[in-house]
């Protein structure tokens, strides 16, 4: 069995709310310096900047860093889920389907044209949300509303990402804005979370202490702690640790789940 440090909610460029710093080779070296072995990208509804970030790992740290693909989805009751994914291809997938059920899902909502959007680097400096390659250049941006609600419900949502053979975990559920428990005011049994995380300013004021946990754990699912990154400083802030037999999605599913020895808990 290994020990890993794992960060799983680190978003990029192409989220709107994130610094213009969260480029593949910034992310990788900020990773490597707070010494994590495995991270997720998940950014607002779309999953376009993973096989960069993918690319920049590879390349810089060989198989030291595992980047999983992954994405955090609006559902419209505006709860984020985050969905982890076994591959770059079933990441993509499960974003083509969220991007085209954003409002303007056809359109470019921002007034950028197909061919505008197909220009390099400065040809479209409005529009915030980068998509990237591995060296950190901007080869397009996304002109739909990443930060908007898809009109996926929680349940679709959740489905979606589980016929794709991810899981889904319901994101930072001590937060008022964006979770489970604040947008609904109770947590459904379905639909089927594979784990709840607790945000990065709830593990930092103490709730990652066993009273705190308690109170998350009655809804009976597996608790992980991941930094929700905007900016290069917050990596790994909050992470989970995890002891599985090797560094991948099939693994890090089963220690979530408890199966044979291996564990997770919040770090
Ligand atoms: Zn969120
Ligand atoms: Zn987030």
């Amino acid at each position: 069995m290994t020990a890993l440090l794992a960060d799983l909610h680190i978003h990029t460029a192409l989220s709107p709310c994130a610094s213009r710093q969260m480029l593949p080779g910034n992310i990788v070296r900020a990773c490597r310096q707070r010494g994590l072995n495995m991270i997720a990208i998940c950014d607002h509804n779309s999953a376009a900047n993973v096989a960069a970030v993918t690319e920049a790992a590879k390349r810089e740290t060989g198989p030291a860093l595992k980047v999983i693909p992954g994405i955090e989805v609006t559902t419209r009751e505006e709860v984020h889920v985050l969905g982890l994914l076994p591959t770059l291809e079933a990441a993509v997938s499960v974003s083509t389907a969220v991007l085209a059920s954003l409002p303007n899902g056809k359109s470019t909502s921002w007034g950028y044209s197909t061919q505008q959007l197909s220009n390099p680097v400065g040809s479209h400096p409005g529009c915030r949300q980068w998509i990237v390659d591995a060296e950190d250049r901007q080869t397009g941006a996304e002109p739909r509303v990443l930060a908007g609600a898809s009109s996926y419900s929680l349940e679709e949502a959740v489905f979606q990402i589980r016929l794709h053979g991810g899981i889904a975990v319901a994101a930072h559920i001590d937060r008022r804005a964006f979770s489970v428990l604040g947008q609904l005011g109770f947590f459904p049994g379905t639909p089927q979370f594979s784990a709840a995380e607790i945000s990065a300013a709830g593990a930092a004021r103490g709730r990652r202490e066993e009273r705190w946990l308690e109170a998350f754990r009655q809804h009976g699912l597996p608790l992980i702690s991941g930094s929700d990154s905007h900016c290069l400083e917050e990596i790994g802030c909050s992470c989970t640790a995890f002891l599985v037999s090797e560094p991948c999605f099939a693994e890090l599913v089963l220690a979530i789940r408890g199966i044979g020895a291996r564990r997770c808990a919040i770090a």
